[in-house]
């Protein structure tokens, strides 16, 4: 052996006492096991002199403290100066910390063992990833060091116990190092071979490890995993730390998997328990999908539990093991079944359960349908929410709703980065999370209203998740590991397009849900919201009765909506007081069996009669009674019960006068009409708008008045004082009721004409028709969306007949067969024929021969 000791006092963590290698440092001594002995216990032990170089930690809340030190050589002890407050010993140098002998020299001596322990560490080091910069450098410091600091060297990379560790450090000739590591290196490097048997299998993934490796790890190297060396195949995986980032891969024990797993959800919970039979199978689950996970499960078991950090890894890695990497329900796809299910579920909506069995169909057939993610569109409270619900139902899939209105941060959707102090997943991984499984049904509710702010643009961070080519390497910003979103059924819904973004419009297939009439309306009441209702306040149609009659009184007077979610509601108060009555008669009813028990036999009897009883008309005395079953509302009752009609039928009443006129409007709630007015006033030909109007409809309105200026001597229109000139000594003031709420569009231009005739020629406009459509200068009727909508909306509102442009006859074929038989529609393709359609006995000069303009 070439190392001659330097005898050296020093102490295990001050100054030394006397000459070291470095003397003028601090030495940090570490002590071997193997030959300690409790009679002399510091005798002849051999240790690692060390420079402190850092000393990390705190006494609070208990004392944790790092030492960062820098290994120097081997010492043995020579003698113990004094034990107390800390061991000083005398210690002797057993290799040395200058220059190695001569390199060459070595080789000689040990020959063919040296060559032997070299040709097993470069074998070792190619088979590592050499584009890792740590790996590179490795292997040029094989060629660079002499071969006696390899064998320490490697030792301390490669995966061992401390216990053979230690051996290595107690193997002080050159010689014994060398045959002491070899075998570790040979293990290791069998190690690897099985792990790359196995990548193989996979290919894919591997190109993962090393993408993931490179950017999570900065470097580290994976060295393979612990293998038993010399048979012991079923020993337990090790729990002992390593001083490489990469190596804890395989190094996890399985147990504080499963503390952090309360809900056992373990990713791939089946391949967990084969982790403890196979080998390879824990190679595949550990290092090709969960990298990141051990990288953090390693980070957080040298943590103290103290830090901040601590809680926030925590955290994450509990989120790691709780996704549903790979579990998943299977579907169930039998088209006749979810027919029955829709229809039981749904009353009407035939175009949307068509489509909706259609998409079905297409997965039952092939079943890796990448898209179309479909986009339910249509007035609030039409069943959009609900047909989604159903259509995981009728697939047997987890349903959740992700609620996207107001959402204006990109972070919701993408989560935060881990940097920030209380960052969290975004919306979809949090789904994925409650769910519990990856192939839910995931309704993105409301997409029209998403926000935008400078933290990003929400609806940018939904096109990677709604492209079917994209999503099965979703990443979300805080599990920073891509998720496979490709199983997850995505429903959209929303009240209109034109807030879409184009470009998710444009990854989604719209399918318009309209409202419903009134006839449906009635029938979804009795199929469904009253028996729903009923369930919810406990009680049973033996006790309450709902019939049609009131049904329709509630529509037509108390709502107004596309929807039935204010029917439902008003439904629901209907119950509560209907609930009240029942309670009561039931706590009067105990009353008197008591009194009863307690008095007599013979007591009163009660009346058997079950004739349903209205407790509207008997008024206040009437519903202080006990209410004999069933209680039936009738139109007194509902009065009660919800107060006065909110909606008449005003339309007759508004319609009285000239200037007014019904036009038809389309908006994100359903079809609405609406009353046109307009008047004259002395003034000098300006004209005036109010009700909030847009750009598009102001220009409506001028578009009007210069058509009828241009053809009021045809039509015989004058102003106050007789004159042609509409605008002569005139002020035209328009209005366009409700005020607050703002109005765009070009349908309402017939509207404004038909007004604005009745106002110059002084006729009444019919008080049962309602209009919509687009007008050009020429006098031309320009077809316009949303016909079924408005046309509905008419129908709600009592009115008998509907002026539509010529063009839009083809959309009268959506338009229920019972509101059509109702409405009567006019095609109209220039203003003549709207005019005359709209006003009684039509509007041509023609029509009124003894209609006369005096000019005094
Ligand atoms: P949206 O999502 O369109 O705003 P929802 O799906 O929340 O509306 O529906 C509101 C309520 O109306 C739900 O209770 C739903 O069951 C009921 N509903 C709507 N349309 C129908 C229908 N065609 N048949 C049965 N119930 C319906």
């Amino acid at each position: 052996m070439s190392e001659a000791p330097v005898p050296s006092v020093m102490d295990s963590a001050g100054p030394p006492l006397g000459q070291t290698g470095r003397s003028e440092t601090g030495l940090g001594m570490r002590l071997t096991s193997a030959r300690s002995d409790r009679v002399g216990m510091w005798r002849w032990m051999i240790g690692t002199a060390a420079l402190a170089v850092q000393v990390v930690g705190s006494n609070w809340p208990k004392p944790h403290y790092t030492l960062l030190v820098t290994g120097l050589c081997r010492f043995q002890i020579v003698q113990v100066l004094k034990e107390k407050p800390y061991p000083v010993a005398q210690v002797e140098q057993l290799d040395r910390l200058e220059e190695f002998p001569g390199a060459l020299q070595t080789r000689e001596e040990l020959g063919e063992l040296s060559e032997q322990f070299y040709k097993y560490a470069v074998q070792l080091v190619e088979m590592l990833d050499m584009s890792v910069p740590a790996v590179a450098k490795l292997r040029r410091l094989l060629d660079s060091l002499p071969r006696e600091a390899l064998p320490d060297i490697l030792t301390s990379i490669i995966r061992t116990s401390n216990k053979e560790k230690l051996q290595i450090l107690d193997a002080v000739s050159l010689e014994d190092r060398f045959k002491a590591t070899i075998p570790l290196l040979v293990r290791q490097i069998e190690g690897l071979k099985l792990l790359q048997k196995t990548r193989k299998h996979k290919q894919d993934d591997e190109k993962r490890v090393s993408v993931l490796g490179a950017r999570v790890f900065r470097g580290p190297v994976f060295l393979g995993p612990e293998v038993p060396w010399g048979g012991g195949g079923g020993r337990k995986v090790s729990t002992a730390s390593s001083s490489f980032p990469g190596t804890p891969a395989l190094r996890v024990p399985l147990h504080p998997i499963r503390t952090l797993t309360p809900r056992a959800s373990v990713p791939r919970g089946p391949r967990l328990r084969e982790c403890c039979l196979g080998f390879s199978v824990l190679m595949e689950f550990f290092i090709l999908e969960h990298v990141c996970y051990v990288f953090f499960l390693h980070r957080l078991k040298k943590m103290p539990q103290s830090m901040p950090e601590y809680a926030l890894t925590r955290n994450y890695l509990e989120l790691m093991v709780e996704l549903p990497w790979n579990k998943s329900t299977t579907d169930r796809l039998d088209i006749r079944a979810a027919r029955v299910l829709l229809d039981n579920d749904h009353y009407a909506m035939e175009k949307l359960k068509k489509r909706v069995l259609e998409y079905l169909a297409v997965r039952q057939l092939k079943n890796n349908l990448k898209g179309p993610i479909l986009c339910f569109v249509g007035p609030p409270g039409v069943g959009k929410t609900s047909v989604g619900r159903s259509v995981a139902k009728t697939l047997g899939r987890e349903f959740h709703r992700i609620a996207l209105g107001g959402v204006c941060d990109q972070s919701d959707i993408r989560g935060h980065r881990r940097t920030y102090v209380g960052s969290m997943p975004g919306r979809i991984i949090n789904g994925l999370k409650t769910v519990g499984v990856n192939n839910p049904v995931f309704l993105l509710d409301e997409v029209d209203k998403l926000g935008k702010s400078l933290q990003g643009d929400p609806a940018a961070a939904l096109l990677e998740v709604l492209d079917p080519e994209q999503n099965h390497n979703f990443t979300d910003h805080y599990l920073n590991v891509a998720f496979d979103l490709s199983q997850v059924l995505f429903i959209a819904t929303a009240n209109t397009t034109a807030t879409i973004p184009a470009a998710l419009l444009d990854r989604m297939e719209i399918i318009q849900v309209p409202g419903y009439t009134q006839e449906e309306k009635i029938e979804i009441a009795h199929r469904h919201l009253i028996p729903k209702q009923l369930d919810q306040h406990g009680l049973t149609p033996q006790q309450l009765q709902i019939p049609p009659a009131t049904t329709l009184g509630i529509i037509t007077r108390y709502t107004r909506e596309a929807g039935v979610r204010s029917l439902d509601r008003k439904l629901g108060a209907i119950c509560r007081a209907v609930a009240v009555k029942v309670a009561e008669g039931q706590h009067r009813e105990a009353k008197l069996e008591r009194a009863d028990a307690t008095e007599a036999e013979g007591g009163r009897e009660h009346s058997e009669d079950t004739e349903p009883q209205p407790i509207g008309d008997s008024g206040a005395a009437g519903l202080a009674l006990p209410p004999e079953m069933p209680i039936l509302i009738d139109l007194h009752a509902l009065k009660d019960i919800l107060g006065p009609p909110m909606y008449e039928m005003e339309v007759s009443e508004r319609l009285s006068q000239p200037g007014v006129a019904i036009g038809l409007a389309w908006t994100p709630l359903g079809g609405e009409i609406m009353f046109v007015e307009a008047s004259r006033m002395d003034g000098e030909g300006q004209l005036t708008l109010t009700g909030q109007l847009g750009d598009v409809m102001k220009e409506s309105a001028h578009l009007a008045i210069s058509w009828l200026r241009s053809n009021a001597k045809k039509y015989h229109l004058t102003n106050a004082s007789g004159s042609f000139d509409l605008l002569d000594n005139t002020d035209i003031h328009l209005h366009f009721p409700a005020g607050a709420v703002t109005k765009d569009g070009p349908s309402a231009g017939v509207t404004i004409v038909t007004c604005l005739a009745s106002l110059f020629s002084g006729r009444l406009v019919r008080s049962d028709v309602a209009m919509t459509g687009e007008i050009t200068l020429r006098g031309l009727v320009l077809p316009v969306g949303g016909i079924k909508d408005k046309v509905l909306a008419a129908h709600r509102a009592g009115l008998k007949r509907v002026i539509l442009p010529q063009r839009n006859e083809k959309d009268l074929e959506e338009i229920p067969g019972n509101v059509r038989r109702d409405l009567s529609f006019v095609t109209a393709s220039c203003l003549d024929e709207v005019l005359n359609a709209a006003f009684d006995g039509g509007f041509s000069a023609k029509a009124r021969p003894g209609l006369l303009n005096s000019k005094l």
